[in-house]
């Protein structure tokens, strides 16, 4: 007989995987019983809910952890803009700097002129709520030569009034120019960023997350960025295990043998899947399209609400090779596509990419999946394409979203019970900080479906809070290939846990984010309490 370290009784232990128990136990940092068996140390749990640890399948770490030290903008009138920017408490000889804002909410965007009149002189930069694009003031403007006039970007957008002359509002890529300004982040504002965010998410019992891009593009925080993760596990401050997705733009050719077919990729050779049960390379970050509030992801058809129906990130040739030749190159691919037009575009790639080279298990990745029609998902399925949808879009901007689509077009947004019903492995994820990332608020809207004003949102895409809870846990850990050591209550399987006040399958549905996160344990360790 064993003898485990620790035994866990008196609570209902949800495994994900088969049946319910009442007991686990664990040894050396992995369950090795979910029954009763002798243990040097033995916790009651009271009568609590034992989860698998929350995985987030698509979140921003270093973007959510800076965003906890800029203006929270995350307001519903202008004025509260405003004065929130107005208030702010910013050293001399720094930007003004805030996140969070929603023109559907406020609406309309910010403008230099409103910039200037709260922060003449200073630089101000605030970020949509999407992250896909930013308004800054005339200070910024001045020093981007974009005072009087604007110029062309390339996938990407420098918005003008009616005389020409810059609004200050800049679009996907157009936001690079303000990068250039105020990148690279220094890595040790990255780490302490990186270990802010963990203290929240264990907070909220997550476990393990996928940092959705790091190293290039409009996303990235510093080309050597998976350094401030690397400096912040040695510093005992990664909280959660991490899979890091890379920016494709931070991927370059390489040079090896002929043979090796290795054309896209980091130094080394090194891509997906390199590295261990804490830190990880994840997939490489392709940006097909933008956000759909922002009228930026590329319809097959105009927006409801006004003419134009966005755009790609770049020439959709390019996009594809570059999807194609990661493919070819070893790597899993995570293709941001909200729009319809962009999810063609992921697919039509991905199936070239097998045809051309076929990899069995690719497990290439759409992010967001924004508007996807009946034929894309099955179409997906039959690629074995995972799509990564976030809920939290519909209470936070679904009324949005629901003006952009029109009706009849929003009935394919957003899916998750027919992505099920089509065989496909379903993942949970928030997108955080472009919504409020914590999980059980997560599976809520999953369950749930209703925006903030109250319009119910393709309810026939609502899902069962069991099953919301497997895509927060198992169905995370599939979409990043760890399903074989996360993601379950299973013998064998890291004891990556959380201890829930409530049992998220049977209290009210209207209550599950409200239930209380009491302990979340990773690795046989209790890491908050
Ligand atoms: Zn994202």
């Amino acid at each position: 007989m064993i003898t485990a370290d620790l035994l866990l009784t008196n609570a209902r232990f949800l495994t994900m995987d088969g049946p319910d128990t009442t007991a686990l136990s664990i040894l050396n940092g992995r369950i090795v019983a979910l029954e009763e068996v002798p243990a040097r140390e033995t916790v009651d749990l009271g009568g609590a809910t034992v989860v698998p640890g929350f995985h987030d399948a698509h979140n921003h770490m270093a973007w959510y952890g800076l965003s906890l030290a800029e203006v929270d903008l995350r307001l519903d009138s202008m004025d509260a803009v405003l004065a929130a920017l107005t208030g702010a408490d910013v050293p001399e000889g720094r930007w003004l700097v805030g996140s969070g804002y929603d023109e559907n909410k406020i609406g309309r965007h910010p403008t230099r002129d409103d910039l200037d009149r709260i922060a003449p002189g200073r630089p101000a930069w605030l970020r949509h709520v999407s992250g896909h694009m930013c308004v800054v003031n005339s200070a910024v403007l001045r020093m981007l030569g974009l005072d009087e006039r604007g110029r062309d970007v390339d996938g990407g957008l420098v918005v003008l009034d009616d005389t020409g002359r810059p609004t200050g509002l800049l679009q996907e890529q157009a936001q690079n120019l303000v990068n250039e300004l105020v990148l690279p982040y220094p890595l040790h504002e990255l780490t302490d960023a990186i270990d802010r965010a963990g203290q929240r998410y264990l907070a909220e019992g997550i476990t393990s997350v996928t940092e959705a891009g790091i190293g290039g593009g409009w996303i990235g925080k510093s080309p050597v960025e998976l350094a401030a993760y690397q400096a912040a596990r040695d510093q005992g401050r990664l909280r959660v295990r991490t899979e890091l997705m890379v920016a494709a733009d931070a991927l370059h050719p390489l040079t090896g043998h002929a043979d090796d077919g290795l054309s896209l990729g980091l130094d080394l050779g090194i891509r997906t899947g390199f590295g261990d049960d804490w830190l990880r390379i994840g997939p490489v970050k392709v940006f097909t399209d933008g956000s759909l509030i922002g009228h930026t992801a590329a319809l097959c058809h105009d927006y409801a609400d006004r003419p134009g129906s966005g755009y790609l990130q770049g020439d959709a040739d390019a996009l594809t090779a570059t999807i194609v030749r990661a493919h070819r190159s070893g790597w899993r691919v995570a293709a941001h596509a909200i729009g319809d037009a962009a999810i063609d575009l992921a697919l039509d790639a991905y199936e070239r990419a097998q045809r051309e080279l076929p990899r069995p298990d690719a497990r290439h990745r759409i992010e967001h999946f924004g508007v996807a029609r009946h034929d894309q998902v099955e179409r997906a399925v039959r690629l074995g394409v995972i799509g990564v949808p976030q809920a939290r879009f519909v209470p936070e901007i679904g009324d949005g979203m629901l003006a952009a689509l029109g009706p009849q077009r929003a009935g394919d947004a957003y899916r998750l019970r027919s992505l099920l019903d089509a065989g496909m492995v379903l993942p949970g994820s928030s997108d955080r900080p472009v919504t409020i990332g914590a999980p059980l608020l997560g599976i809520q809207a999953m369950v749930d479906r209703t925006t903030a004003s109250g319009q119910p949102f393709s309810r026939h895409e609502q899902i069962t809070p069991r099953e919301a809870l497997r895509a927060y846990t198992l169905g995370s850990a599939f979409a990043s290939h760890r399903e074989h050591v996360t993601g379950s209550l299973t013998v064998g399987k890291l004891a990556d846990l959380a201890v829930l006040a409530d049992d998220p399958t049977s209290v009210d549905t209207g209550s599950i984010g409200q239930i209380q996160v009491l302990r979340t344990m990773i690795g046989g360790q209790w890491r908050w309490n």
